[in-house]
């Protein structure tokens, strides 16, 4: 096993990474260097090695110790930390069942590298050929200003005329690198309003010392049904990352032995078919080595999230009402029109009609969103002004106007009417749709499938003008019908991927669409859906408020806080007349703002008070948009007499808000030590319901800590606001 180079050369490679940014040295050979802000790539003068990075990461890699493309160096310029990883391949190839490494010359035969800049980073890639099947096979490196993070991906291409080449075994990034504790985030684990798991399950963060041997974490279904798609394994200095950008099936594996661990993202058990028609890209993924703490990992993540995955494009919350829980598919253009007021008046900004708006909805009750589900044409008899009459209704309010979809399911008695889908487009396994025998999935790996829904999509889009879709998704089958240009273990791969398609077709259609990512609550929160999406619900279970917090503090380590979606509801925990009602609002405001209530169920001194708390919530609303999230408590729920902190840090690092929730409301007393802030600068510190606290520079308040006094007859919510001066 070869073993990094020791320390001692990091101040050469600083010096010559210095110039590479400033002078840009490899003017003589263009077409190997790249650069964007401070993301760059560059060659090494021999011409073997490449660095593709940024001023907080470098990851190098080459041909110079050997014929396989190998991980050379991987270190964060910011800190000198290094991570001591083997230096071996980080991926492999399988191609009609052989196993090939990328080798300068051999079966897969380096053919060329190119360094480019792109909209939002730089991008290195390597090619390589068959010998005999003359498959291209392309490795790409990408890296973007600001986050410690590398995407990397890896395609295949085949010549026109040639053969179908099976490619399995796909691989995303292997590293061997020094044992240390991981960390993962769970699931949605099922966790819904009418089954809903052990307290504490669904979104914890888990992990902890690993076994001998490998353990794994993934999914056979949807992304996140039993984890997040994101690994973190612990460090002396600074923290591995890594994930996949991914929607489907996938699993990181962490192999121990002895006092190294290996940990790899695959997409096991898939062989799809690589035809001159049909390249295979293997799904994107992930990788960074950031400073070891809550609030430079959640930053990292952030930064990459926005300037790499979504390429820029912010994430803006919106207060937003919904109208599922209180109506459920009963639901009318007069009640649509009464909320509308009433919501408009409080402060919303979005309302969204949630399931229920179409043709045969609700024939088996309220909570019926199957029935008629893929009929795409508004009930008459409870619209009879069509949804673009509620549409601009909303819009003459001030609000945006929302409606929720679920494109990938249909009831299957709406086959038989005119303009409904085609049965040979329904994805089955064993013969079976696999669902609850009323509806079935659109396997959107068929083109015609795909067809049919985009156009679907679009004459909503155009008949109502809809500013947001909640795009829903309440059933999975790994599909393995024949006929729809996939083969028998790669449905998922193949749906997964024409979602993709559809989403990115829909986004260049309507670029300034705001979608919402739901899947029967939080089984699809990934990075993939982040690409494409602008907001998250998280979990159908949406009250008490410690269930709703212990969700945001899970999920906002991977996430931005300001993508996380959760509802005030009137629940029988707690009864929005006769609890702390602050506290309910504030528990969701770490994230996006949501409401679900009646109106009848809101009286005038309710209404004012919820009316403050929203406004509140604008107030503080810049600092949650361009804000990564941290944990400095245990996860809610915490014991009787205890406290959950949770602080966000605006990117800029001169705005802070502190979220801190006692659990019971007996008088008491904790001390909140901020991270993150700017050591140097002096930040104004204000309570939201006791006023000004005073000022200390970023150093002392980090150092000493604010304390917070909380008295019975006080909101248990504490919202302490840091703002530079
Ligand atoms: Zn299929």
């Amino acid at each position: 096993m070869l073993r990094p180079r020791s320390r001692s050369w990091l101040p050469l490679v600083c010096l010559v990474i210095a110039v590479v940014c400033s002078a840009r040295p490899l003017a003589d050979d263009p077409a190997l260097a790249a650069s964007n802000g401070d993301a760059f790539v560059s060659r090494d003068a021999a011409g073997a090695s490449w660095t593709v990075g940024n001023s907080a990461i470098q990851f190098s890699v080459g041909f110079s110790r050997s014929r396989t493309l190998t991980v050379e160096s991987f270190w964060s310029p910011a800190n000198g930390a290094q991570l001591d990883v083997d230096q071996t391949a980080d991926t492999s190839i399988t191609l009609n069942g052989d196993k090939l490494a990328l080798t300068q010359s051999g079966t897969l035969s380096f053919t060329g590298a190119k360094a480019s800049a792109t909209d939002a980073g730089v991008q290195l890639e390597f090619t390589f050929e068959h010998t005999t099947l003359h498959t291209i096979v392309r490795r790409f490196y990408v890296c973007y200003p600001g986050t410690p993070t590398i995407e990397t991906w890896t395609r295949f291409e085949a010549p026109a005329g040639a053969p179908p080449v099976a490619v399995s075994d796909m691989s995303a990034w292997t590293f061997t690198m020094p044992l240390q504790p991981v960390r993962w985030i769970n699931g949605l684990r099922g966790d819904n309003a009418s089954q809903p798991v052990p307290p504490g399950d669904s979104f914890a963060v888990d992990g902890g010392d690993l076994d001998e041997g490998e353990t794994d974490i993934g999914s056979t279904a949807r992304s996140s049904e039993a984890f997040v798609p994101l690994i973190f394994v612990g460090g002396d200095v600074n923290e591995f990352y890594g994930g996949v950008i991914w929607s489907g099936e996938w699993r990181i594996a962490m192999t121990r032995a002895a006092d190294r661990v290996t940990v790899a993202a695959t997409f096991p058990g898939i062989s799809t078919a690589l035809t001159p028609d049909r390249p295979i890209e293997v799904p994107h993924a992930f990788f960074g080595y950031a400073p070891k703490s809550a609030d430079a990992e959640a930053a990292a993540l952030r930064q990459f999230a926005v300037n790499g995955i979504r390429r820029g494009r912010p994430i803006q919350p919106l207060v937003t009402y919904n109208t599922w829980f209180p109506y459920g598919t009963s639901i009318t253009e007069a009640d649509v029109d009464e909320e509308m007021h009433r919501a408009s008046a409080l402060g919303v900004e979005l309302f969204v009609l949630d399931a229920g708006w179409w043709l045969g909805a609700g024939k088996n009750g309220q909570a019926d969103y199957t029935s008629g589900l893929g009929s795409w044409t508004a009930d008459p008899e409870r619209f009879p002004a069509r949804l673009i009459g509620l549409a601009d209704e909303a819009h003459d309010l001030g609000m945006k106007f929302g409606l929720w979809v679920e494109p990938e399911r249909i009831a299957l008695e709406t086959l038989r009417m005119p303009g409904g889908a085609n049965e040979q487009w329904l994805a089955t396994t064993g013969g079976s749709y696999n669902t609850d025998g009323r509806s079935a999935i659109v396997c959107l790996a068929a083109p015609a499938a795909r067809k049919w829904l985009l156009s679907k999509l679009t004459t909503l889009m155009d008949s109502v003008h809809p500013d947001y879709l909640k795009w829903d998704n309440n059933a999975w089958t790994n599909c393995d019908r024949a006929g729809h240009g996939h083969g028998e273990t790669d449905g998922n791969y193949s749906h997964v991927m024409g979602l993709y398609t559809v989403l990115d077709e829909l986004r260049r259609l309507y670029p300034d669409l705001l979608i919402e990512n739901v899947s029967g609550g939080g089984n699809r929160l990934d990075y993939g859906m982040l690409a494409y999406t602008d907001s998250a619900w998280m979990d159908d279970l949406s009250a008490p408020s410690s269930h709703v917090r212990h969700n945001i503090e899970g999920l906002s380590k991977a996430f931005p806080p300001a993508y996380l979606l959760s509802f005030v509801i009137n629940s029988a925990q707690e009864s929005i007349y006769d609890y702390d009602l602050a506290q309910i609002v504030r528990s969701r405001m770490p994230g996006v703002l949501g409401l679900t209530y009646r109106f009848t169920d809101l009286d005038d001194d309710l209404r004012q008070r919820l009316a403050a708390e929203i406004t509140r919530y604008k107030l503080l609303r810049d600092t949650i948009t361009s804000s990564a999230a941290a944990l400095l408590t245990p996860q809610a729920p915490v014991s009787e007499d205890g406290w959950d902190i949770l602080q966000e840090v605006s990117d800029d690092h001169r705005n802070a808000i502190v979220f801190a929730f006692k659990n019971d409301s007996d008088d008491g007393t904790t001390v909140v030590w901020p991270r993150g802030l700017d050591a140097d600068t002096m930040y104004g510190v204000r309570s939201v319901d006791n006023g000004d606290m005073g000022s200390a520079s970023g150093a002392d308040l980090m150092r000493d800590g604010v304390q917070l006094v909380h008295a019975w007859d006080g909101s248990r919510a504490h919202l302490i606001v840091f703002t530079a001066q």
